[in-house]
């Protein structure tokens, strides 16, 4: 049987957890802001329908939301983390070979089923993953990860599911995809592509390997060998042993006392704690640290760490 891998991808996954907890936002647009509420990293439909774009710095577009009614939520990890936990959970009932991409893409081997069955377990796994998780996704299938693409997310006639494991539907749509899309393709590569005369993905497959090998190494090479159908990255069912992990957090007023600075501290120390723990191979050490902005000044809130704070008043009492 042919090999066949399904990319289920959340949509706006950010924002479709916050609508699992509030229905009231279903056709309202929200938004999600990086780490420290910097700028907007997920949009819905009704967002990106706005002019918000990818990456926009939030000052510059809060009274825009204010003026009309976009819902702005600060990113909870937390909560993502968990409900992609959910949704992984659901595709192992589908298939036990399952490789974890990203919080909201996984990988599905589907080699088992049968080529005219494909499309139906797809639309199966959204509805079920819909109704249990309330998170909307969808699937691309494809004999390579680089096929599987999203095709399925940017055409709606497709109603959420592509299979380019079809030789028809594959030719009809390899030359409707910008090379931009590919996965493994940035700015960079793009250009190098443009200069080779590479617009489509069809171009693409139909390039010869080597001068994309000498313009963007053996990553490139990689690319045309799976767009041609053979597999050169194999799906990794075993998670990543992490190096090390984080968990990191602003006050979200000042905290000048020490005390109050670690009992703020020790829920995130016990869930970094947790979650080296829980890793594949534990990091024997955790460090524990806080950072206050080079501007600020005074003995209490320049401190790199709270014992430095009480160094600098010791020292400055010394020198009295
Ligand atoms: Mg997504």
């Amino acid at each position: 049987m042919s090999r066949a891998l399904a990319l289920i991808d959340g949509n706006s996954v950010y924002c479709s957890c916050e609508r699992v907890f509030d229905p009231k936002l279903a056709g309202v647009p929200v938004i999600v802001l990086s780490n420290n509420d910097g700028c907007a990293i997920v949009r819905t439909a009704e967002a990106k329908a706005l002019g918000i774009r990818m990456g926009e710095p939030f000052f510059k577009i809060r009274e825009m939301c204010r003026s009309q009614g976009v819902r702005v939520f600060s990113s909870n990890y937390t909560l993502y983390g968990d409900m992609s936990a959910r949704t992984n959970a659901v595709y192992r009932d589908f298939s036990p070979r399952v490789e974890i991409y990203s919080i909201d893409e996984s990988f599905l081997d589907l080699s088992d089923v049968r080529a005219d069955r494909r499309v139906e377990l797809a639309r199966d796994l959204r509805a079920t993953v819909r109704a249990w998780t309330g998170i909307p996704t969808c699937v691309g299938i494809g004999p390579t990860k680089t096929l599987a693409n999203h095709i399925a997310k940017s055409v709606p006639d497709l109603d959420g599911v592509c299979d380019l494991t079809d030789p028809v539907a594959y030719d009809h749509w390899l030359c409707r995809i910008s090379v931009s899309e590919v996965c493994g393709i940035g700015r960079a590569s793009l250009a190098k592509l443009e200069a080779l005369g590479v617009d489509t993905v069809a171009d693409l497959r139909h390039l010869d390997p080597r001068p994309v090998r000498k313009a963007m190494t053996v990553v490139g090479e990689r690319i045309i060998h799976e767009l041609r159908g053979l597999a050169c990255l194999p799906l990794e069912l075993m998670p990543v042993q992490r190096r090390g992990c984080a968990v990191t957090r602003s006050f979200s007023s000042r905290a000048s006392r020490i005390g109050r600075r670690w009992s703020r501290r020790s829920p995130r120390t016990r869930r970094a704690s947790a979650r080296s723990c829980g890793a594949v191979d534990s990091p024997p050490t955790m460090s524990v640290s806080s950072t206050t902005p080079a501007s600020t000044t005074g003995p209490t809130r320049c401190a790199r760490s709270p014992r430095l704070s009480c160094c600098r008043r010791r020292r400055a009492t010394r020198s009295r």
